[in-house]
């Protein structure tokens, strides 16, 4: 840590308005690109923030003007009645991390010698983050559409356990296939946010253009879909872009979701999924609910999104959460203790992604603060995300989920009664409370109306065994899950 960087840390709060700027280096870099990053968002300190209003500070007026004008405030358009990012400013970037901003002040500092995202520290933590950005053009064969492929989501580096090795293996086959399978063709891949759907999509794209340079493959949202087809309607280039998206090989779109409701778009996507399928090209979709859930999309193109194979990532259970926070702490150079490592898998029990904002959090706290990571500190670092994973997760909770998704009271869950939609519901609450939760089976037992812990083993072995066969059971607890 240099000495400019130390006598400028004076307080808690100083602190960590450092490390949510910090922390949005990496999306900045993808939003505005390297060079914009560091000709001018480099230059910015962060000096507060209040709740609602965030003060930066720049050392020259110039930097001010050109910051001011270029990357504060995003440009955006509606579409449909939403307000779609064409592209995105500081504020955008920052509400999408830490929540709504009323507004954020730009101040010149002349004096202002330390560079918040230069440090000799920030620049450690960047190194790695770096190489995540490549230009379209060094994609070759793979033309990812308004966002950069992140390098490091790739088959490698996904960690893989119960809950997502169904859907790994699958985009694995599909990325190696010389030739489209039709019991893969299309592939709708759903979970909740956060459980690696994009990672595993992006590793399809790398792992095709590093082996089957032939191959035509666009990877776009859906948003992004949509952005391209209302720009060609508009500059009517229509035929254009017909022809761009059916000439393609592997057509993979993420968040398909963000098509509910918008009936045009629904309507070319249908038309253009048609032509690839009848062409026997391959899609792949991820979504966040599965086709059943979807609404505001037409009947048809459920239908037909719905017609290859549906495949879904569960919430991490404890031996996955473990080894992910290895392989992530590892990543970003760091070693943490046995005993850190296990606070965390214990208590952030939500997603990938918030265990990875964990990791990154005790990494730049680590940096900035020289402080050694051990689990009093990495409570009071966590608070935010310890306190939504405490909230989400008991096992007075899903006894009350589950009860009110099967039409059932908590007392009757917590019952003897052995009807058999009782006995069920009361089965599976006790599975998703070993699932989601660190108690024990006897732990679990007592919280049931005090029922043994061979009661509760069984119970979870029959629920086990029996999802394996019984798909609408399984949709049933992907469901209850989702809800918690
Ligand atoms: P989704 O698209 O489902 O919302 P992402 O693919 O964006 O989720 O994953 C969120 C973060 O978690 C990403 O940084 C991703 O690399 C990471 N992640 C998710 N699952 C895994 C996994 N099994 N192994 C390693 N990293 C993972
Ligand atoms: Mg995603």
């Amino acid at each position: 840590m240099n000495n400019a960087q130390t006598n400028s840390i004076e307080s808690e709060s100083d602190n960590s308005i450092k490390a949510k700027w910090l922390s949005l280096a990496e999306n900045f870099i993808a939003e505005f690109g390297k060079n914009a990053f560091d000709n001018w968002i480099a230059k910015i300190s962060p000096v507060s923030f209040n709740g609602f209003e965030l003060s930066l500070s720049v050392p020259t007026r110039f930097i001010k003007e050109w910051v001011s004008r270029e990357y504060l405030d995003g440009k955006n358009r509606i579409i449909d009645g939403q307000k779609i990012w064409i592209k995105k400013g500081i504020k955008q970037i920052w509400e999408e991390s830490f929540g709504e901003l009323q507004s954020i002040n730009l101040n010149i500092d002349e004096q202002l010698n330390t560079v918040a995202l230069n440090t000799e520290t920030s620049v450690e933590i960047e190194d790695k983050i770096e190489d995540n950005v490549v230009s379209i053009s060094k994609y070759n064969n793979v033309h990812a559409l308004g966002i950069d492929l992140n390098p490091k989501y790739t088959f490698e580096n996904f960690v893989i356990g119960q809950t997502n090795k169904l859907a790994f293996s699958i985009a694995k086959k599909i990325a190696e296939a010389t030739e489209v399978d039709t019991d893969t063709n299309p592939l709708f891949l759903y979970s909740g946010v956060g459980l690696g759907k994009t990672h595993l999509l992006q590793s399809i794209a790398w792992h095709i253009q590093e082996n089957q340079k032939d191959k035509v493959v666009v990877y776009l949202s859906a948003e992004r879909f949509m952005y391209h087809f209302v720009k060609a309607l508009r500059e009517q280039t229509i035929m254009e872009f017909k022809e761009k998206f059916r000439s393609i090989d592997v057509l993979i779109i993420d968040d398909i979701q963000f098509i509910a409701s918008k009936k045009s778009t629904q309507e070319e996507f249908f038309h253009t999924f048609n032509t690839l399928v009848d062409a026997n090209k391959q899609i792949i979709m991820a979504c966040d609910k599965c086709p059943r859930d979807l609404e505001g999309i037409d009947d048809k193109l459920k239908s037909r999104i719905s017609s290859g194979l549906i495949v879904d990532i569960y919430s991490p259970d404890y031996d996955l959460r473990m080894q992910i926070i290895k392989s992530k702490s590892e990543l970003l150079g760091i070693e943490i203790d046995n005993e850190v490592l296990e606070f965390i898998a214990k208590n952030i029990n939500t997603t990938v992604r918030d265990i990875e904002s964990a990791i990154k959090k005790l990494v730049i706290n680590h940096k900035l603060c020289n402080e050694e990571i051990n689990i009093a500190n990495a409570k009071n670092i966590l608070k935010d995300l310890l306190k939504i994973s405490d909230e989400a997760i008991t096992i007075e909770k899903i006894q009350d989920v589950t009860a009110k998704y099967f039409n059932l009271t908590v007392e009757q869950v917590l019952s003897t009664n052995r009807q058999k939609d009782i006995a069920i519901a009361r089965q599976v609450a006790m599975y998703l409370s070993k699932k989601m939760t660190t108690n024990s089976f006897p732990g679990i037992g007592k919280k049931f109306g005090g029922k043994n812990h061979a009661t509760v083993i069984h119970s979870i072995n029959k629920i086990e065994k029996e999802i394996e066969q019984n798909d609408k059971l399984r949709q049933d607890i992907f469901n209850i899950s989702a809800s918690l």
